[in-house]
């Protein structure tokens, strides 16, 4: 019988049964009948460790034995009140107060009703839309939908159902651009700011890499140019994170490129290490500051059951703590080497006449062909070769668990460049 598991973005009559994992160890993981892959996408960006980490998994165990969870509404927990102060530690200077919540998407909407109700408390009731970019993607609630590319993402079917925001061009400048080349990127930001921040609560961005809107990479100028732009329209400037987050752009966080501190900060996939769902929102004192006041609406009414959850709490400890004991900005660097190396120096790739781009970015590689078609039928034949690919669109990449050996880093890369042989 078919299983009656519903699977994501899948197209139910064409789609092939799932294999069924059990077990993993490292960038590896192992099917029922014994068949090993190399995850070339550490689970949608997420098992930044790899699969089987034993210092995550006996972190998770001890927590388990104590306290496996008890709600943040009226309560705390040691793990919850270590991994917030933990956060303000590592992220941007001047981010100073953690919203947890339970997944990516929920870390989102918490950030936008955030940016809405700040700026009602501070007397701007009519500053309740955002402005996003196209190519972004921010998750698949509602709220998240309305703010991802409402042309080329992948929810235009809900037009009708959701709210209407504003959106600005995505940046073209490349990620290596000079100043004066994101002049044009920062004036289309300008123009729309320009024409509707009376309404406009935050600029929402994915710094330097829109990931699932399709792997575009930008400047970190830009970053700077659209915080002053933001401080100019009195707009909040909100990074999602949540893929860029915990090393993915080679350094510890993709504001960190530009020394920019945005107001809000959302992270999620790679904070647990991919262990356990959750999330965290950081607020500046500014943002924390408006909602200090003796009215009912001061308070920020949002409380996911399940945010803080110690075993995620502790295990995010544990992550973050391996990450710098072990150096892991130094394995990224060496990983970016590697994909430099195999995909950006072998002109031959890019001079197929099917790839429109290849570009690297920390451990984030992607080779963009000018048709999807272009790339039907490369997942199973990396799985022929032991490696588990999972392109979308138009675009072949991999975002690989950062202990991902150099050896095996270049064999996903090999296998992505010798499907256009
Ligand atoms: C994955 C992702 C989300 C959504 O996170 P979920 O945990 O899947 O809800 C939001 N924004 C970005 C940039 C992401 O990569």
């Amino acid at each position: 019988m078919a299983s009656p598991v519903w699977h994501p973005y899948a197209h139910l009559l064409t789609q092939t049964a799932a294999p069924k994992v059990i077990g993993g160890e490292g960038p590896r993981f192992t099917l029922e009948g014994g068949e090993t892959l190399l995850d070339a996408t550490c689970s949608w960006w997420c098992m930044i460790h790899g699969y089987g980490h034993p210092r995550l998994v006996a972190a998770i165990k001890e927590q388990a034995d104590s306290l496996c969870h008890v709600m943040l509404g009226g309560l705390t927990h040691e793990p919850a009140d270590r991994l917030a102060r933990e956060l303000v530690r590592v992220t941007p200077p001047g981010l100073e107060h953690v919203f947890f919540s339970d997944s990516g998407s929920v870390g989102m909407e918490v950030a936008m009703k955030m940016a809405v109700q700040y700026h009602y408390l501070q007397g701007k009731p009519e500053k309740y839309r955002m402005l996003s970019l196209m190519k972004a993607y921010h998750g698949d609630t509602s709220g998240c939908m309305a703010v991802c590319d409402p042309e080329e993402g992948m929810h235009s079917l809900f037009s009708g159902f959701l709210p209407r925001h504003h959106f600005a061009p995505t940046p073209s400048a490349a990620h290596d651009a000079a100043p004066n080349e994101v002049e044009a990127d920062l004036a289309a930001l300008r123009a729309v700011l320009e024409q509707h921040h009376g309404e406009i609560a935050a600029l929402l961005m994915e710094p330097l890499l829109q990931a699932a809107g399709g792997l575009n990479m930008t400047s970190p100028h830009y970053l700077a140019g659209a915080r002053a732009l933001c401080d100019e329209f009195d707009v909040l400037l909100v990074f999602d994170e949540i893929a860029t987050g915990f090393g993915r752009t080679g350094k510890l966080f993709a504001a960190d490129h530009a020394d920019v501190t945005p107001d809000i900060m959302v992270l999620s996939k790679g904070l647990t290490g991919g262990y356990l769902g959750h999330a965290a929102t950081l607020a500046t004192d500014r943002v924390h500051a408006a909602f200090i006041g003796d009215t009912p609406l001061h308070a920020f009414m949002h409380g996911p059951t399940f945010m803080g959850n110690p075993l995620a709490c502790r295990v995010a400890l544990e992550s973050l703590a391996v990450f710098e004991e072990e150096n892991y900005l130094e394995k990224i660097d060496g990983l970016n080497r590697v994909l430099r190396e195999e995909l950006l120096e072998d002109a031959s790739l890019r001079q197929h006449p099917q790839v429109s781009d290849a570009r690297v970015l920390g451990a984030t590689a992607v080779i963009e062909v000018a048709d999807t078609g272009a790339l039907k039928g490369v997942a199973d034949f990396a799985r022929k070769q032991g490696v588990w690919l999972r392109p979308f669109g138009r675009w072949l990449y991999t975002m690989p668990a950062y202990i991902t050996p150099q050896e095996d880093m270049a064999r996903i890369a090999r296998v992505m460049k010798a499907w256009f042989k």
